[in-house]
């Protein structure tokens, strides 16, 4: 099932748009003035979010990047130029315009992610700083799950515990980036609690993979809620009739959950027809969640930026790097829609070699 417009769109699973039942339920949603607490779709969301993750309390905010913002403010609340340990490979250290250090006052302390997602406990033990009066003070770890960059891959459970366990003897907090927690939820075949147990706040997406067009929640216990909520209020995140857009977050946390495991059998699907394709290196051929990540081999004079134009013809949407792509797939994209563009990149591919055939004959 492609777009009303027939685009097979695998740029991200941002692009999904809103059900047919979420309109119903946006239409129909009972709304107040969410500052004043008022409004009652907006109050279910958050309940639900809160039992989903076994946390307090959820707050509902704009987008994940405020909802990790807000998250990175509480932990280091009065305590400017604390260090944050994070991934190298992570949101919120590369995607997320340097608000840590900008609007938190913090500073980043990267460790490498590790190929499964994970930060080594090795790596953060080295870099959490000693009472030296030279020295930052460590406040806080930052893990993402699913990782994005090191292949939508899950990070395992006993990552998570050995990360907690590490920061409990340190008397550090735990953030989890869970924009895609679901997609982790899903493969491992766990209740989210299997994962955010182990995190003292998370924040995960409705926006992505689970459809909803705006919104983010982020939870943890009360007195980190409130604490949030007033600097969801500083940065002009208050928002009024918030019901409108929370009833179609209630509405994906419904309907949207289960069938991730879809878009995960077909970026399996999809990674194993591209993997057969002379010229190209897929390079997570299991996926374990929704994002298949190819390299193209430079000697073969086509760059990322050509073949995503040449696809566009056949109604494929693509965000080409230089030499490479991150596909995502989503529920507006069908096994059909997989196979086309296996046969799509095929035909490109082999174009290449037959232009590349006639240059040498030439
Ligand atoms: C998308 C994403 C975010 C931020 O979400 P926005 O809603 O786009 O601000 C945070 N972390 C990760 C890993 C993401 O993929």
């Amino acid at each position: 099932m492609a777009f009303e417009n027939g685009l097979i769109d695998l740029r991200s699973d941002t692009v999904t748009v809103p059900t047919p039942e979420m309109r119903h339920a946006m239409a129909a949603a009972e709304v107040g003035d969410d500052v004043y607490r008022d409004d009652p779709t907006v109050n279910r969301l958050e309940a639900r979010a809160a039992e989903l993750t076994g946390k307090a309390a959820a707050l509902f905010v704009p987008s994940g990047t405020m909802g990790n913002l807000l998250a990175l403010m509480v932990h280091c609340a009065g305590h400017r130029g604390v260090e944050v340990v994070v991934g190298d490979k992570s949101h919120i250290y590369l995607n997320e315009v340097g608000g840590l250090a900008a609007l938190v006052g913090a500073q980043a302390a990267a460790v490498p992610n590790q190929a499964d997602g994970s930060l080594a406990i090795a790596a953060i033990e080295a870099i959490i700083r000693d009472a030296d009066v030279h020295h930052p003070r460590t406040r806080l770890i930052c893990l993402e799950n699913t990782q994005n960059i090191c292949g939508g891959v899950v990070v395992p459970l006993e990552a998570m515990a050995a990360t907690r366990a590490l920061a409990d003897r340190y008397g550090l907090k735990v953030h989890l980036d869970g924009a895609r927690l679901f997609n982790a939820v899903v493969a491992l075949g766990q209740p989210a609690t299997a994962l955010t147990q182990h995190v003292d706040s998370v924040m995960f997406c409705l926006s992505k993979g689970l459809g909803a067009p705006v919104g983010s929640m982020l939870c943890g216990d009360a007195e980190l809620i409130d604490e949030a909520r007033r600097y969801r209020k500083m940065v002009g995140g208050g928002m009024r009739q918030a019901g409108v857009i929370a009833a179609a977050g209630l509405v994906s946390l419904d309907t949207m959950i289960e069938r991730l495991e879809d878009d995960h059998a077909n970026a399996r699907r999809l990674a194993a027809g591209l993997a057969d394709l002379p010229g190209l290196v897929v390079e997570n051929p299991a996926p374990e969640t929704n994002m298949v990540y190819l390299a193209l081999d430079p000697s073969r004079r086509i760059t990322g930026p050509q073949v995503a134009e040449a696809l566009k013809g056949d109604g494929i949407v693509l965000d080409p790097g230089p030499y490479g792509f991150r596909l995502v797939t989503h529920a507006w994209v069908s096994q059909e829609d997989v196979d086309w563009v296996i046969d799509k990149f095929a035909a490109v591919l082999a174009g290449v070699r037959r232009r590349k055939g006639r240059v040498c004959e030439g």
